[in-house]
């Protein structure tokens, strides 16, 4: 493992990570996540708190509630799963964990796919808007891997055949990305089984002020939407116009690449259901990149709250 994770006792010592992450879940003591209640007991068992509230009662770990419960891996391994991945440039992979823990791929793979969850965004109901007045934000979207032969799209959703420019033999067999980015602000991405006009107009009105100057490029997704907006400011890639003035869509673009090339040098393959985590991974790193490493790392275990994954590991991996 690499010399600073061997330096830090979270990393190799139970009690020391055990101690990190409930400070990390609860700065100001442990919470009961059943009642939400802060009166506890300790008991006999490491690590296990009984909640005092008379109509609960609840025994409760720091895992209890969180990406990490009924899992088997050590506490240790979850602290070096959730530090290498919000600490990678370039992205991380389950391999990489497997190698660094000693561990089965396995549960590598399982910690890797939780530890991407806690760094997805909460639900709809913690969703705030992106861009406001004066601010800029730039949409786009891109095609990335090619989808499960047996998904192969030939037809719309309404069921016509797709017959335009942007829906070429190439295009229809990849996956859609959709991107939305703050100027100098935050990313948001979203997989989509299509780049149609609606999806890409819901995506658009539902995470952007209105009061913001929307650059996209000459793509027709955007023209009609465009108009609710402050400004809507297109250059030319047709013409290779790549920048206006500050009218670009540089920053997506260039946030496109990061993401392809991460996927492309670590993650050899991924399913189409679990793109939009891999793209959570990403979006969370960058959204997180003024903050330093070990911040970063608390502030993923911070989003594993509440977020139980139900599907079943072995289903997933295929082994
Ligand atoms: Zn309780």
């Amino acid at each position: 493992m690499a010399d600073n994770l061997l330096a830090n006792p979270i990393f190799h010592d139970e009690a020391a990570a055990r101690t990190w992450f409930e400070k990390a879940r609860w700065p100001e003591g442990p919470i009961c996540p059943k009642c939400g209640s802060a009166k506890h007991y300790a008991t006999k068992k490491v690590g296990v708190y009984r909640c005092a509230a008379s109509t609960c009662r609840k025994d409760f770990t720091v895992m209890t509630g969180t990406v990490m419960e009924r899992s088997h891996a050590k506490l240790t391994q979850w602290a070096a799963a959730f530090h290498l991945a919000a600490s990678s440039k370039k992205g991380f992979s389950a391999h990489q964990l497997h190698r660094e823990l000693g561990c089965q791929y396995n549960t590598a793979w399982f910690l890797h796919h939780r530890v991407m969850e806690a760094m997805r965004r909460g639900g709809l109901d913690t969703t705030t808007f992106m861009g406001g007045e004066g601010k800029v934000v730039e949409a786009d979207e891109t095609y990335f891997g090619k989808i499960e032969e047996a998904e192969q799209r030939t037809t719309k959703k309404d069921g016509r055949p797709f017959q335009n420019n942007r829906w070429s033999k190439a295009k229809r067999d990849k996956r859609v990305i959709v991107g939305l980015v703050e100027r100098c602000g935050e990313v948001r991405t979203f997989h989509v089984p299509y780049a149609a006009k609606e999806t890409v107009v819901d995506i658009v009105l539902n995470n952007i002020y209105r009061e913001t100057r929307l650059h996209t490029d000459e793509s027709g997704l955007y023209t009609r939407v465009g108009r609710k907006f402050a400004a809507h400011e297109t250059v030319n890639h047709a013409d290779k116009e790549y920048a206006r003035g500050d009218v670009t869509t540089n920053t997506i673009e260039g946030y496109f690449g990061i993401f392809k090339r991460g996927m492309r040098g670590v993650y050899q393959h991924c399913a189409e259901k679990h793109l939009h985590r891999y793209l959570a991974e990403f979006d969370f790193r960058y959204n997180t990149r003024k903050i330093s490493d070990m911040a970063r790392t608390i502030e993923a275990v911070r989003g594993g709250e509440g977020k139980r994954l139900t599907y079943h590991q072995s289903s997933e991996t295929g082994l």
